[in-house]
């Protein structure tokens, strides 16, 4: 069974993540404080004939970083240049990037927080001064040669913004943390999606698909597509609130949303652990799934929907999720299971 609610990108979404992502910010949906702010900082820029300062946009995948990121450069009225953090192995993958640049010019690095050190080291001057010191040679015959760049922006991407160096951090002059959607905001950008996929399908059945798609953009969309194929060979191609349970059931994704694999990891927390806590490693190991997948991807939405706590002595299950997961809880029984 694929993990459909996994909200990073899978290959099949790159065209999906393209044929809908908003080219305007009359189409990006939520997230208003953030394009509020962005487009009076842009709209000064360009007034004054500067570049936009560097801009960072840290949150959990799916929410809408890189479509933020193309929609600042269509409102500069530049280009953009797309890369991420663990291509540029080189200083000369990067000096190759900048260089390639004109005045204005949107560099997005996703993942930024995957840059190897020696690359970061680079960027400091690039991103403050506009200047890149390339070493040239090696041992007594090496020299630094140093390049003049453009007036670029840098939009970096990440999702663990806690890996990033302090010095990197203090480069971006804006930084904005996007959070999920309420239910109504993924109501409506899967309105507009299934308006461009050409899906018929019931309002109720939207709903539906909007309560259980983690406040995720990307998770939405991919569930829409995915519904629409149990439509099509189960029904007779509307996505009826029937036909949307039906799928989600056969997807195995929860009333909340909750996927095989964030259901395991919270059994695994009750059943085995006692609620906990238990360290991140621990957890990571028994559901065999990567640390970093599970406190990046899992983890947040676990604990903004309020399942789970992370507390210095570790990961801890809360009485919500005994309750949703079905685990009983009487009077003074959840001290005795916890
Ligand atoms: P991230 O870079 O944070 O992983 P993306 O910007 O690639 O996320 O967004 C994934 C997809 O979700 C986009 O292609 C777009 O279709 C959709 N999306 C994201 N945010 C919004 C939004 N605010 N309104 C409408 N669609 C969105």
């Amino acid at each position: 069974m694929p993990r459909i609610a996994q909200p990073d990108v899978l290959e099949e979404d790159r065209d999906l993540d393209l044929s809908l992502r908003p080219a305007t910010f009359d189409d990006f949906v939520g997230q208003s404080k953030v394009t509020q702010q962005l487009q009076i900082f842009f709209q000064a820029a360009r007034e004054r004939g500067e570049a936009l300062d560097h801009c960072l946009f840290c949150g959990p995948p799916g929410l809408g970083k890189t479509t933020l990121a193309h929609l600042i450069a269509r409102g500069m009225g530049k280009q953009i240049r797309v890369t991420t953090g663990p291509v540029l192995e080189r200083p000369a993958d990067l000096a190759g990037l900048l260089t390639n640049l004109k005045n204005g010019d949107i560099l997005f690095i996703d993942e930024i927080h995957r840059l190897n050190s020696a690359i970061e080291e680079y960027l400091y001057p690039a991103m403050e001064d506009f200047k890149l010191d390339i070493l040239i040679d090696r041992g007594p015959a090496a020299r630094t040669l140093q390049l003049s760049l453009p007036r670029f922006t840098l939009v970096g991407a990440t999702t663990r913004a806690g890996l990033l160096s302090a010095p990197l951090l203090a480069r971006f002059g804006i930084s904005f943390r996007l959070d999920y959607y309420a239910p109504e905001e993924v109501l409506q950008i899967l309105n507009r999606s299934a308006r461009i996929l050409s899906v018929l399908a019931d309002d109720a059945a939207l709903r539906e698909i909007a309560c259980r798609s983690r406040g995720t953009p990307r998770v939405a969309n991919r569930l829409l597509r995915r519904i629409r194929d149990v439509a099509q060979v189960r029904g007779n191609g509307r996505v009826t609130l029937q036909i949307a349970r039906e799928a989600l059931e056969l997807l195995e994704i929860d009333v909340r949303g909750f996927d095989e694999m964030d259901t395991r990891l919270m059994r695994v927390l009750i059943e085995k652990y006692r609620g906990g806590p238990v360290g991140l490693g621990t957890l990571a190991v028994t559901v065999g799934e990567d640390e970093g997948t599970l406190e990046e991807i899992y983890e947040p939405f676990l604990i903004r929907e309020g399942f789970l706590e992370r507390t210095p002595r570790g990961r801890k299950a809360t009485r919500l999720a005994l309750e949703h997961f079905g685990y009983p809880i009487t009077e003074g029984s959840q001290e005795k299971l916890l």
